[in-house]
């Protein structure tokens, strides 16, 4: 029997992972939190007999006889129900603590944010590697490679090919792109997500923090990181080994495919799905230039230190203002790269360094946006 406590129960990520523990015997929740959702939180607990529930928002200050809260609630949260594995299905930087201690705990963790990984990437993997285990990715493109690179030699990867849907507005130019309304950058063609990561996606921004990601996780150079286009999103993934072989995984785009192997892992679970539509598979290469988010990830990847943890906290900033109107959609990527220009770089960075880092972006970036009405409509 293996305890599992999941934070970000309540969004979509949260959702499948408790339909696919609750398919698995061997497999109990015994802690599940929310940011401020106090009532989805409350039902999923009474109906899935959860024995634990936390919010992470500081507007709960205080811990009641229902649910655990105040500033160091994933603390009292791990305590209490001693969980041998955390599974982080919330979205944001926020979740770099709770997962920080997660792992200093010696716990497991099965990871679907990737905020977190982006910007204290470096913390987190040494903690797991004291702990002799790998952090689990939940995201789809990472649980392809992580699979692809099961029982291989990490030397022998020559290449990692991250593949990207395009979003809804591939081949617009910035000028068409210019008067996308939030809307419009929420609905996605394939994956069915979040505001956040939904807009991520449409400026490619998405594809960036999952290059980061993949850096870090899987230990690549940036020259070993490339990107194809594939709209059905049916291969998730593929890595290229130094004799010139491929490997790729591929499934119906649907998340409880990756969720279902990071709680499998490194067994595989059984389940019924449709034939794949192999013959309707088409790649196209990415055109760099479409994507000026996509390019400043690369350029914090290049940097080190804490600029992916810049980039990041600027892109949370400025895709709230997006979701807010107070900015453009083609001013997403404009923000980040002022961002970029003007952080304080520190190149090893600590845990408190990263939320200097964070805090103080998201405070530059809600200081110009709001100063620079021009921007707005
Ligand atoms: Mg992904």
């Amino acid at each position: 029997m293996k305890k599992i406590a999941l934070l970000g129960a309540t969004g979509s990520i949260g959702l499948k992972v408790i339909a696919e523990i609750n398919k698995q015997s061997h497999l109990q929740l015994v802690a599940i939190s929310a940011h401020q959702n106090i009532k989805a939180l409350l039902d999923l607990k009474q109906v899935h007999n959860i024995k634990y529930a936390a919010l992470s928002s500081p507007t709960f200050k205080h811990s009641t006889n229902e649910y655990i809260a105040g500033e160091k609630w994933y603390t009292q949260l791990y305590e209490s129900s001693s969980p041998d594995w955390v599974i982080i299905a919330s979205s944001g930087f926020d979740a770099l603590i709770p997962a920080y201690e997660a792992l200093k705990r010696g716990k497991r963790l099965l990871m679907a944010n990737k905020e977190a990984l982006v910007s204290g990437g470096d913390l987190l993997l040494e903690l797991a590697a004291a702990n002799n285990e790998p952090i689990i990715p939940i995201d789809s493109e990472h649980s392809a490679i992580f699979q692809c690179l099961q029982g291989e030699n990490p030397a022998h990867v020559r290449k990692i090919y991250l593949t990207a849907s395009g979003g809804p507005f591939r081949g617009m130019s910035a000028n068409e792109k210019l008067n996308i309304s939030v809307q419009q950058a929420i609905q996605h063609p394939v994956w069915k997500m979040g505001a956040k990561i939904s807009i991520d996606s449409a400026t490619m921004m998405n594809k960036g923090l999952e290059a980061i990601e993949a850096h870090k996780l899987f230990g690549l150079e940036a020259h070993q990181i490339d990107f194809l286009i594939h709209p059905q999103a049916i291969m998730h993934s593929m890595v290229e080994f130094t004799d010139g072989s491929y490997k790729a995984q591929m499934s119906t785009p649907d998340m409880a495919i990756p969720i279902r192997y990071a709680l499998s892992y490194p067994e595989r679970f059984i389940s019924q799905t449709n034939p794949l539509l192999l013959s309707e598979l088409r790649f196209y290469p990415l055109n760099m230039d479409e994507y000026p988010a996509l390019g400043l990830a690369l350029r914090a990847m290049a940097m080190g230190g804490n600029a992916p943890c810049a980039l990041n906290a600027a892109n949370e900033a400025a895709v709230d203002a997006f979701i807010h109107q107070k900015i453009k959609f083609t001013h997403i990527a404009d923000w980040v790269s002022e961002a970029l220009n003007d952080f304080k770089y520190i190149e090893k960075p600590g845990l408190e360094d990263l939320v200097y880092t964070h805090t103080e972006t998201i405070r530059y970036i809600n200081n110009k946006i709001n100063k620079h009405h021009g921007y707005s409509n």
